[in-house]
């Protein structure tokens, strides 16, 4: 396949809100001849509003490698493909991600259009100051694995992103804060929707604030955690950093001490050790 030649676009459709579909979102699915869909009575209402001519295939978890296949063959025959999800982008905690690897095996052309995602909407509203995110997506449903994963999770010192849904987000919280402790969580919920609400809170008073209220537990979520450098703030790691830096050890010697003893995360006590310096 060529430069010219046809192309799979990734096209992110709205969140909840139509008119978050970007105007070069709307060009491509009027034009394609042929639209992918996670799922195809879903898109269809948005895809009928919007005058796309264009046939749709189905393109889900279920049948991703088939669909590939498919959408290879339609490109290769210089016909272009949008790809669509029911929300937000493909491939980010939907599928897209087989399709497009196979697009790209194959030679082809893959153009992704930017747009509504749910991790981006909901960090740019959070406050938190964490200059990196881990974005981890859904957690395991099963409660060990959870927590294994969250386990894992615990020293990273970049803000922390998840999905989750309504049916597991008191349990997700409720073994955050077991895992995470003295954290700031932000929740995010029905972002661009009628009952849109971005809320900070200490993450061990998230559980509490959850249950007071039935409609805060309802609609999509994205949940995000502070990052481990928090921690150092109050916690054992600070304790130990600063009787350290009392001793007159160096910065780095006294944030790599402190970690080894307490298992703080290096990088967040070294960070604190030198504002300790600077204070
Ligand atoms: N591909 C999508 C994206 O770009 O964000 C995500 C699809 S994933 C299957 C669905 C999850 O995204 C939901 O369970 C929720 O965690 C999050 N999500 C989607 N829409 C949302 C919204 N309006 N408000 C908050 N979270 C949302």
């Amino acid at each position: 396949m060529t430069e010219e030649s046809a192309a799979l676009y990734v096209v992110p459709t709205p969140l909840g809100n139509l008119a978050d579909l970007t105007r070069r979102a709307e060009e491509i699915l009027r034009s394609v001849p042929w639209i992918a869909a996670e799922d195809t009575r879903h898109s269809g209402p948005l895809l009928k509003q919007l005058g796309a001519r264009g046939r749709t295939m189905p393109a889900h978890r279920h049948n991703e490698q088939e669909a590939a296949a498919r959408i290879v063959d339609k490109l290769l025959a210089g016909e272009s493909v949008a790809l669509v999800s029911d929300a937000g982008t493909p491939g980010i905690s939907d599928p897209g991600a087989r399709i497009v690897a196979a697009v790209r095996a194959a030679g082809g052309r893959v153009v992704p259009l930017p747009g509504p995602c749910a991790v981006t909407t909901a960090l740019s509203a959070s406050g938190l100051l964490d200059e990196q995110f881990l974005f981890y997506g859904f957690l395991p449903a099963k409660a060990g694995q959870r927590r294994q994963a969250l386990e894992a999770l615990r020293q990273q010192p970049c803000a922390l992103v998840f999905y989750e849904a309504p049916h597991r987000v008191l349990e997700t919280v409720d073994d955050m804060a077991a895992v995470f402790g003295e954290r700031t969580l932000v929740i995010a919920r029905e972002l661009t929707k009628l009952f849109e609400t971005v809320h900070a809170l200490p993450l061990v008073e998230a559980l509490a604030w959850l249950k007071a209220d039935p409609n805060r537990q309802r609609g999509e979520f994205v949940l995000m955690v502070s990052g481990a450098a928090d921690e150092a703030d109050s916690g054992e790691g600070e304790r130990v950093l600063k009787l350290l830096l009392a001793d007159g050890l160096p910065v780095k010697q006294a944030a790599k001490l402190a970690a080894q003893i307490t298992g703080a995360a290096k990088n967040a006590l070294y960070d604190r050790a030198l504002a300790l310096r600077k204070a």
